[in-house]
This record gives C-alpha cells, sequence and structure tokens, in this order.
C-alpha cells in the first residue's frame, strides 16, 4: 500500500524563488488544462489527454506569453497537467455516475492567493543525495528535516508551501502490510464537541489542553484581523498572525490524532465511526466549528491504518439517529439539545450518557453493516 511520508524543508532564499516560479507555472498550467477541457465540452469536441497536454505545456511554451515556462522543470509541468486532468475526470465520473461515493465538486481555478502552493514532481524530477538533500529538479538540493527515515524509495514528492510560509516535501512511499495480532473488542466512535470521542467501551478522549490553547489562540488572532481596516499595513501583519496560529493548531492537531487513532487500532479488531456528512451533528451550525477538521483527519487516519494493519474500518453510511436511540432497547426516544447530557429511556427506563449511548448505537449499526455486508458501504482494505 502508499502513504505519504511528510517533512520540513528549508529552501535558501534563492530556492525560494526558484520555487515560487515554479508554483506560478504549476498554477498556470492546471488552469490552463482545466479551461481546455471544459472549453473542448461546451463545444463538443473530443479532446484527448496528449491533445491538452501538447497545448498547455509543449506547445504553450513555443508562445510568447507563456515562454516562461521554460524556466521550470518540464516534468512539474506534466504533473500540473495530469492532476488537473484527474480533477475534471473524478468531478465528471462523479455527475455522470461513474463515480461511486460522495458527489465531487466542479474542480476550482488555481490562484497565487491559495492558502497551499505545491509542485508534484515524479522520480526523473527528484532524488534524494548521498549528502540528505532533497534534489529538486531546477531548484537545487533542499534541506530536509528528517524527523524519521523513509521506508522505501519515494516514487513521487510533493513540494508544499503552506500560509505560515513554511514548506514541506511530502513523498509517496509503497509500505508492506503489517498485520496486528488479532484481538477480540470491536469498537464504535462518537465523535463530540464537548469531548473529542467518546468509545462503545466508555473511554473518553479529550482535546488535550494544548491544543485546545493554540484553538483558542487561533480563534482570538481570526477576531483580530476582522476588526482590521482592509488593505492596511496592520491587516496584512494580523493576517501573517493568524496563519501562524492555523499552521500551530494543525500541526498539533495531527500530532494528538496519530497518536489516538493508533492506540485504537491497536486495541480494536473492527472499528466504526459515524460518517460526518451525515451524521447529526455535521446538520448543524456547529459543524463549521474547528472541530471538524480534526474529525475529518481522525477518520482517514484510522481508515488508513485499519488498511496497514490488517483491522476493519466501517464508515457508517447512511443517517442514523445515535444519540436518540436507546441502545439498550431500540426505541427512538425523540430528538434531544446538546444541552442534555443524559437521559433516561422512557420505555425501558435505561440511564444514558449521551456520547456513550451514540457510540454503543454506532457499534451496533456498524456490526450490522459489516455482517450485511450489503456492498458500498464497507470500505475495503486498500
Ligand atoms: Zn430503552
Amino acid at each position: 500500500m502508499q502513504l505519504r511520508y511528510q517533512y520540513r524543508v528549508y529552501p535558501t532564499p534563492g530556492q525560494q524563488d526558484m520555487l515560487a516560479r515554479s508554483f506560478g507555472c504549476a498554477r498556470v498550467v492546471f488552469n490552463d488544462a482545466l479551461r481546455a477541457r471544459q472549453d473542448a465540452y461546451a463545444a463538443g469536441v473530443t479532446f484527448s489527454d496528449t491533445d491538452v497536454q501538447k497545448r498547455v505545456v509543449t506547445g504553450a511554451k513555443k508562445t510568447l506569453e507563456r515562454v516562461w515556462l521554460s524556466e521550470v522543470a518540464s516534468v512539474v509541468l506534466v504533473q500540473a497537467c495530469q492532476d488537473a486532468r484527474r480533477a475534471y475526470r473524478n468531478w465528471f465520473d462523479s455527475m455522470s455516475g461513474k463515480r461511486k461515493g460522495r458527489k465531487v465538486g466542479a474542480p476550482r481555478y488555481k490562484s497565487r492567493k491559495d492558502n497551499r502552493q505545491a509542485i508534484r514532481l515524479t522520480r526523473n524530477g527528484f532524488g534524494i543525495r548521498g549528502n540528505r538533500k532533497l534534489y529538486v529538479a531546477k531548484v537545487g538540493e533542499l534541506k530536509v528535516a528528517w524527523s524519521r527515515d523513509l521506508p522505501s524509495v519515494p516514487s513521487s514528492v510533493t513540494i508544499i508551501e503552506d500560509s505560515a510560509g513554511r514548506y514541506f516535501a511530502s513523498f509517496v512511499v509503497a509500505v508492506d502490510q503489517a498485520p496486528l495480532p488479532d484481538v477480540d473488542a470491536e469498537v464504535g466512535i462518537d465523535l463530540g464537541l464537548t469531548t473529542f470521542a467518546v468509545l462503545s467501551d466508555g473511554r473518553v478522549v479529550e482535546s488535550p489542553r494544548f491544543l485546545r490553547r493554540a484553538e483558542r489562540t487561533l480563534r482570538k488572532a481570526q477576531q483580530t484581523l476582522s476588526r482590521k481596516e482592509k488593505g492596511s499595513r496592520n491587516r496584512a501583519k494580523a493576517r501573517w498572525k493568524v496563519a501562524r496560529a492555523h499552521a500551530r493548531v494543525a500541526d498539533s492537531r495531527r500530532n494528538f490524532v496519530h497518536q489516538q487513532s493508533t492506540v485504537i487500532i491497536r486495541d480494536s479488531q473492527a472499528v466504526y465511526v459515524e460518517d460526518l456528512a451525515v451524521s447529526g451533528l455535521a446538520r448543524t451550525r456547529l459543524a463549521k466549528s474547528v472541530h471538524d477538521a480534526g474529525w475529518g483527519m481522525f477518520t482517514r487516519m484510522l481508515e488508513e491504518k485499519a488498511a496497514r494493519y490488517g483491522r476493519t474500518f466501517v464508515k457508517i453510511d447512511r443517517w442514523l439517529p445515535s444519540s436518540q436511540t436507546c441502545s439498550a432497547c431500540g426505541v427512538v426516544d425523540g430528538p434531544k439539545p446538546l444541552s442534555i447530557r443524559e437521559w433516561t429511556c422512557a420505555a425501558c427506563g435505561a440511564v444514558h450518557d449521551r456520547d456513550l449511548n451514540a457510540a454503543k448505537n454506532i457499534l451496533a449499526a456498524g456490526r450490522a453493516e459489516r455482517l450485511n455486508a450489503c456492498g458500498g458501504t464497507v470500505s475495503p482494505a486498500a
């Protein structure tokens, strides 16, 4: 299976310059490719992948207004062209029903103002040198903070600049599956607002204090930013602060979510979660809170680790009134405001903690779904 390994990189000012130029060219090619496909579709002409690439890369380099594309590595341009192709295909297949799962939106044009700038390179565009530096075509040898060893030779790398001006190299590497010894426990997980998650066996996962503090700093920085006058220098400064705070939250969250997902996968043979897009919570305005980014990352990591370590991961696809149903007798007791943390079932008299009851319902629904295995909803081990 393929995994991503990400490291911080430290380009020199000259390399940053060259990277900025590469990001710009990749953006232009991506946008040109997208436009070419859309125009062709609107005009009812078929346009092959090679035709698109010829027009927006090789052909464009010979034109006056795109001649500067030759300054950057051509592998970067070809990959940008392929990224556009994939974005367009996914959207098209999703519309026509060829692609299963959630609907994919129309591809968006890339902008200089996007929070994330990136280029992608395949084997012929990068290499790791004997001096442990990362060679990137036309950019040079980048210094990398190797926080852990790469398990194998990477097949591609994405160089990213985030909104806080930090650079990363994200490698795609093949890793062997490493099944863990079987265990009996199965677990349902309820993602919460007051706590990060509640497990059906009663375990409660709290957001760590450092993460809550980072999130509070971010909210304050965002408030300060909203009060600054548009176009002012103070606004630019405030925006930079927001970007930094964002980066800190993202880092803390990633570490925390890594630790938690590892523990859960190690201890459970099967893991069931509610799909956030259909869960009751995601339908409320609270879904726009700082939590949702963490939840998405958490379920992705659970899924990835389950595949790697030979565990079962099931996302419950249909809407489940998990916090309204009594996990003891199955009676649906009606909606309850979020302020109600504990309730007694009118039918059987069982007293429930709201989140624990929800987690137990998710466990039951997940098991049922897995046993029925009625296709489509059970994630196969990738
Ligand atoms: Zn009951």
